[in-house]
């Protein structure tokens, strides 16, 4: 496949990709885009000029909105039609690759356009299922000997975060304040969060709304995902570990958490499946799944002091998951829980096994006991103020990549 669109062969959009978002171009008109290259694609002119007229189930302009979710609930027979249509249009020899007026008319360079939240997130769960990270954590806070609690290899741990937070990458926020208590104090303290941590994820994005009773099975599970993106779920480390027993996550984590604004679909991510890590013991019925369900991405952290340069402190891959996406989205439902479209899922931190794979400042610096060094001569404990923490993730394949773009943020001082 070979694209009319000339676009750097690193580029994360290639014509395999595709992915899905919401623009505003030139300042002024809102609507659902796609991206080729360093191309952003208004889809609801180039509804408008005919393109998509024998799509069976797409019977207006959906694009024509600020968000995806319209569109996303229309489920995988639209939306993959919607996206192979685009891939035949950016093809060379095309109708479209002939036709001036319509390029001219739908197609917008980077800087014309600001990328929007591209969905409105009903919803919002996140899991725990890196064993590396669990393990790691598991040391750090409770008995090295017994890192990972009981329940952690029958199920995939997760909680209920926040909806309302989450923000688009490009959108900066300020440093929480809270209520922490230090090591050596007998008495809590208010103030701003002295250990503030970003969370290497990704996040998935679920096209259906389904009954309260109803259950979806690890077997229907991918038919109900429209997408992927990167998730920074920043969190608050001594406001979370004073406050979080017995219920849980709470205000150390649901001040912010950061979007890449680019869905990819799981069509585009197929080439990039992968073997699933064998999970013993074995797993009850319900969580049993067959062939391969996890996905090759790799993930890269950056670090970005103010007016400086970036800074690689981790690099990690999607595929080190233990418990995989459709697993997650059957227990999640098992119990009778309904679904929304535009529910996000996120994975849980993403560590590996190496050091240099961890996808916290809480593990790669051990708690703040080996700060990192940065190539300004300075050193990070956790985030400072000012600091830009960057995500970036792709797969890359037989020559074909498809990757995320990135999530991109900067912490402000506390208000
Ligand atoms: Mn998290």
């Amino acid at each position: 496949m070979t694209s009319f669109i000339q676009y750097d062969e690193k580029s994360d959009f290639s014509i395999h990709n595709i992915p899905f978002g919401v623009a505003v171009f030139n300042k002024e008109y809102i609507a659902c885009a796609t991206r080729i290259g360093d191309l952003v694609v208004d889809l609801a002119s180039l509804y408008d000029y005919s393109f998509f007229d024998d799509i069976e189930g797409l019977n207006e302009n959906i694009f024509e909105a600020y968000t995806l979710n319209d569109f996303i609930e229309l489920g995988k027979p639209v939306t993959s039609a919607v996206r192979k249509r685009l891939q035949e249009l950016f093809t060379e020899g095309s109708a479209l690759s002939h036709d001036e007026k319509t390029i001219e008319a739908c197609f917008y360079d980077l800087d014309k356009v600001e990328m929007l939240m591209p969905i409105h997130i009903q919803n919002y769960t996140d899991f725990y299922s890196s064993i590396e990270h669990a393990t790691n954590v598991g040391k750090m806070f409770r008995d090295p000997a017994n890192a990972l609690l009981p329940n952690w290899k029958h199920l995939p741990v997760g909680y209920h975060g926040r909806a309302s937070s989450i923000v688009v990458s490009g959108i900066n926020f300020h440093r929480p304040k809270g209520q922490m208590k230090p090591a050596d104090a007998t008495q809590p303290i208010f103030g701003p969060s002295q250990q503030l941590d970003f969370e290497l994820e990704m996040a998935f994005v679920v096209n259906k709304n389904t009954e309260l009773g109803e259950s979806i099975s690890v077997k229907e599970a991918e038919d109900a995902i429209f997408g992927m993106v990167l998730f920074n779920d920043w969190s608050a480390r001594d406001i979370q570990s004073w406050e979080y027993v017995p219920l849980g996550p709470f205000l150390g984590k649901n001040f912010c958490s950061s979007i890449s604004p680019w869905i990819v679909t799981l069509e585009a991510l197929e080439p990039f499946r992968t073997v699933s890590p064998k999970q013993d013991p074995e797993v009850l019925d319900y969580l049993k799944f067959e062939g391969d369900k996890n996905f090759d991405i790799q993930l890269e952290v950056y670090l970005q002091p103010e007016n400086g340069k970036e800074n690689l402190i981790s690099k990690s891959n999607y595929n080190f998951m233990y418990w995989n996406m459709s697993q997650q989205l059957a227990h999640h439902t098992v119990n009778g829980c309904n679904v929304e479209v535009g529910d996000l899922y996120a994975s849980g931190t993403i560590s590996g096994a190496e050091a240099s794979s961890f996808g916290s400042m809480l593990e790669l610096t051990w708690r703040g006991q080996n700060p990192i060094q940065l190539n300004d001569g300075t050193e990070r404990k956790f985030i400072n103020d000012h600091d830009t923490v960057i995500m970036r993730g792709y797969g890359e394949k037989n020559g074909i990549r498809v990757g995320f773009g990135e999530v991109s943020s900067k912490v402000l001082p506390a208000k």
